[in-house]
């Protein structure tokens, strides 16, 4: 109540990291993993709005105040054992907190922060539209991960956008794919009338989906703007000379929502392997002229996913989860299933409202 009436005060603490070399100083108004990523320490992490547990680490000592209810994604035990989410943990005193490395998968990379300014709206279908953002500094990054935006005004939460083309395509301008979600503030704000010329701040890069080195035969899926990263990938694999088999499955509800096919037609053909492209149509009318796949993508793992496939996706949470339960089907394991799950706030519980600060 007070810190509402004063504003709360920025406080500095420290955070410790188990197995790392130095105490790492941290802003009462930042994340443990923004922190520790901002230091160059490699976090495990993936999602970074509390939806896939990848940055779960135990709290040692010290307290936290948590954006987000984490009692859904950790399991009793870990939060008997005071197991915490560090994209969602704001320090409230000096921490330390203990982290499982091992399942550090990201690639090395300068996290960097930089002015940026909205230059282009490009229309790509009628709810998704390539935004184009001139940056001051240069966002080094792996195809397939993504940057946070935020944005000047009410939206106070920064928001993840994947890159939309390989790196090394553009030099200071940043191109998202970003969809208007309803009722969504800042799709919605960055797709309005007024974003052209406006200032916004990027961060990056994040995550922990990109392509393995393999020789496995890929199965690729994307819905709606999740083809923003898996494109970024396959863009990036061609200009690389990749030649290991690919199917693409690309799932829209009408043929009105595909897009970018031009530019996937010109992968495909300087693809040094197999490359099949297969759009998916779920909603397409019956009596249409449409004489492709239909159904939901998962209809058609039967023909392209083994237990030798390596999987790569991106998307509406709902294709994931379904994704990976038909992958199991045909015995491909969980370490050859890459994805970045498209999560927002409503797959997200509320966030707390002045709950009391964990203590460990
Ligand atoms: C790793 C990652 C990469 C992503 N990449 C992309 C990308 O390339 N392109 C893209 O378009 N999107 C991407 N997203 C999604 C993106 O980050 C945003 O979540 C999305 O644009 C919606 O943001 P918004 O502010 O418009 O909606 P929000 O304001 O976050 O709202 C989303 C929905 O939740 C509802 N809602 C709001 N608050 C609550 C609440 N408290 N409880 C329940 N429901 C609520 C809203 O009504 C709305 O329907 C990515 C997400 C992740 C995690």
């Amino acid at each position: 109540m007070l810190g509402k009436l004063f504003g709360n005060k920025e406080k500095t603490h420290s955070l410790k990291i188990d197995g790392v070399d130095k105490s790492i100083s941290i802003s009462s108004k930042e994340t443990l993993l923004q922190a520790a990523l901002k230091e160059g320490v490699k976090f495990p992490h993936s999602c970074r709005v509390g939806g896939c547990a990848m940055c779960k680490c135990r709290l040692v000592s010290g307290k936290v105040k948590e954006l987000t209810e984490k009692s859904y994604i950790l399991s009793a035990e870990e939060l008997q054992t005071g197991y915490i989410l560090a994209c969602q943990s704001l320090p409230r005193s000096d921490v330390q907190v203990e982290v499982d490395f091992s399942r550090a998968d990201i690639p090395e990379h300068d996290l960097v922060t930089t002015p940026g300014k909205i230059i282009a709206q490009n229309p790509l279908t009628h709810d998704i539209s390539e935004i184009v953002i001139e940056t001051d500094k240069d966002i080094e990054f792996t195809a397939g991960q993504f940057a946070e935006i935020t944005v000047p005004g009410d939206i106070t939460d920064a928001r993840s956008y994947s890159f939309g083309s390989a790196p090394g395509r553009y030099k200071n301008e940043i191109h998202f794919f970003v969809r208007a979600v309803p009722g969504g503030a800042m799709s919605n704000w960055i797709l309005g009338d007024q974003a052209v010329g406006t200032k916004v701040e990027l961060q990056g890069p994040f995550g922990d989906f990109y392509l393995r080195s393999s020789d496995k035969p890929m199965l690729c899926v994307a819905g709606g703007s999740g083809l923003a990263p898996v494109l970024a990938v396959l863009e990036d694999a061609a200009n690389q000379g990749v030649n290991r088999p690919v199917s693409f499955l690309f799932g829209a509800r009408t043929e009105q929502d595909l897009y970018c096919l031009d530019q996937i037609k010109e992968i495909k053909a300087r693809w040094k392997g197999e490359f099949e492209f297969v759009p998916v149509l779920s909603d397409e009318p019956e009596d249409s002229a449409w004489t492709g796949a239909r159904g939901f993508v998962t209809a058609h793992f039967e023909k392209y996913c083994t237990a030798e496939t390596q999987l790569y996706m991106c998307g509406p949470p709902p294709m994931i989860d379904a994704a990976i339960a038909e992958a199991h089907k045909y015995k491909l394991e969980d370490k050859d299933i890459f994805f970045d799950k498209f999560l927002d706030k409503s797959d997200l519980e509320k966030p707390k409202q002045n709950e009391p600060a964990q203590t460990a």
